[in-house]
């Protein structure tokens, strides 16, 4: 059974399983087959009406998505589209935009299912698919720990108002999610129009995506590559992930944020294996960074509508780089300059550099880098902009709630004034110092045979 607090419905009808083929599942922002909760609810609807369960997936144009975000996503897709013809569950993927997609095939389902997600586009399809749907559509909350509005029904102004609000709920919320044994099996022909994604390739060279960024090595896709990561995780470095974590060489960080972005791993799952790992420390630092970091960003991204602006960033943040605007810059760089890796500093130019290269950098990395093209560029809002950029363009977990919360947080969000200094005025800022906590040539060899083992 799925808890009430995870389900909303959205379009108010009765079932009808009078000529109903199927109960319809909108596989959207929960990209996996196992420990998905919009997925068992489906299948329990389904076995309740004696009927089977129909998996559709829209593919469609997604703000700032490029071949290495569909390269990974399609491959994932490939995945759960065997995991579920394995517990007799249809799967159909169209190159079309969701709504629409599932609009014609709610025609022959008894209920519609979906997922739920936070960004504009993602709220906007499901609000245009409710829209004279003419049938039941259930959301299923299934991609963070405690569902966001059960936290708090308004814009959070920082994790420490945050963090009681989700912690009193969050043993509430992790529980195993068995799979519902499929009493009718999908046994129809494929779905007209279907793409086959048996070449996963051939269906990415035909998308009209950006196929600059291409996929990457460092990352297989998948929910069984999101599994195997975590179990490596929690037995080798979960325990030294607390003392060690503002060390980006030191390699004990989770790498979970690109499935977690896709879908492929549950949240829960997650948190439910670091807790019964038996590690002494780490666990309560992870789950601090997973729930409560994490589900802030999804708060911002519900409750505040211009999200991804600048003008979304406190006042007192605005002001304050607003009267330091003329500020003396000690170098200026452009968004290519930044993209090309081409400043002074060899650091950031290694964090850019594992950026483009690998699609990932690590957290304590992220925030220099995003300080710096702050500090940087001629003025607060180019840095914004070019940050966001760069961020939804090259990280795999880029366009993330995550994503804009994050890039925000280094223009104050989420924050508040600390000792002025110039160009940041009273938002923190971050220096030489932060290379005296770890081994930063290490780092920099490091990313170099990143660099190299994707290039081989
Ligand atoms: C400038 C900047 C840009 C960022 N851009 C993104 C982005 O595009 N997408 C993205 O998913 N994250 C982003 N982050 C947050 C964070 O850096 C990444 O989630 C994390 O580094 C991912 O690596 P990991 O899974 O190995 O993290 P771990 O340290 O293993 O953490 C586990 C999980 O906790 C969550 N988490 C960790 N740190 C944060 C944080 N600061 N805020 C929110 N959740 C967190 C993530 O879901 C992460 O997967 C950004 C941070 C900064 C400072």
């Amino acid at each position: 059974m799925i808890p009430a607090t995870r389900l909303q419905t959205l379009v108010e009808a009765p079932v009808r399983p009078e000529g109903a083929r199927y109960v319809l599942y909108w596989m959207q922002q929960s990209q996996r087959g196992g420990f998905n909760p919009a997925l068992e609810y489906a299948v329990e609807q389904a076995n309740a009406l004696g009927l089977p369960v129909l998996v559709a997936f829209g593919l469609a144009a997604f703000p700032e998505a490029n071949a290495r975000h569909y390269g990974f996503m399609l491959r994932g897709l490939a995945e759960v589209e065997r995991a579920l013809a394995e517990r007799g569950i249809g799967f159909a993927i169209r190159k079309q935009p969701p709504h629409a997609l599932v609009r014609e095939l709610a025609a022959e389902a008894a209920l519609v299912v979906c997922d739920r997600g936070y960004l504009r586009i993602q709220r906007a399809w499901r609000a245009r698919l409710a829209e004279d749907l003419g049938r039941r559509l259930v959301q299923v909350e299934g991609d963070v720990v405690v569902p966001v509005e059960a936290a708090s029904g308004k814009h959070e102004y920082a994790a420490r108002t945050l963090r009681p609000k989700v912690q009193r709920l969050w043993d509430d919320s992790l529980h195993d999610l068995p799979e519902t044994p499929v009493r009718h099996a999908w046994t129809a022909p494929p779905v007209d129009g279907a793409i086959d994604l048996g070449d996963v390739g051939a269906v990415l060279r035909d998308l009209k995506i950006d196929q600059e960024v291409g996929e990457v090595r460092r990352f297989e896709p998948g929910e069984a590559a999101a599994r195997r990561r975590l179990a490596r995780f929690v037995e080798d470095a979960l325990g030294r992930y607390e003392a060690e974590r503002g060390r980006p060489e030191a390699g004990v960080a989770s790498h979970m944020s690109p499935y977690l972005h896709f879908g492929q791993i549950s949240p829960v799952e997650i948190a439910l294996a670091v807790r019964r790992s038996g590690q002494r420390t780490g666990v309560a630092t992870y789950l601090e960074e997973l729930i409560v970091r994490r589900e802030l960003a999804m708060n911002h991204a519900l409750f505040e509508p211009r999200y991804d602006e600048y003008g979304a960033l406190p006042d007192w943040a605005r002001r304050t780089l607003a009267d330091h605007a003329g500020d003396e810059r000690p170098h200026f760089y452009d968004r290519a300059q930044f993209e090309a890796g081409e400043t002074h500093d060899p650091y950031w130019n290694a964090a850019m550099r594992e950026m483009r290269d690998t699609g990932y950098m690590h957290n304590h990395m992220r925030m220099y880098w995003g300080k710096k093209i702050l500090h940087w560029s001629r003025t607060p809002e180019e840095a914004f902009e070019t940050t966001l950029a760069l961020n939804n363009r090259w990280f795999l977990d880029g366009r993330d709630p995550n994503s804009f919360t994050n890039v925000g947080w280094l223009f104050g969000l989420h924050d508040r004034p600390w000792g002025p200094q110039p160009v940041f005025g009273t938002v923190r800022s971050m220096g030489q110092n932060t290379f005296r906590k770890f081994d930063a040539e290490a780092y920099v060899a490091q990313v170099a045979a990143l660099s190299a083992a994707e290039a081989s």
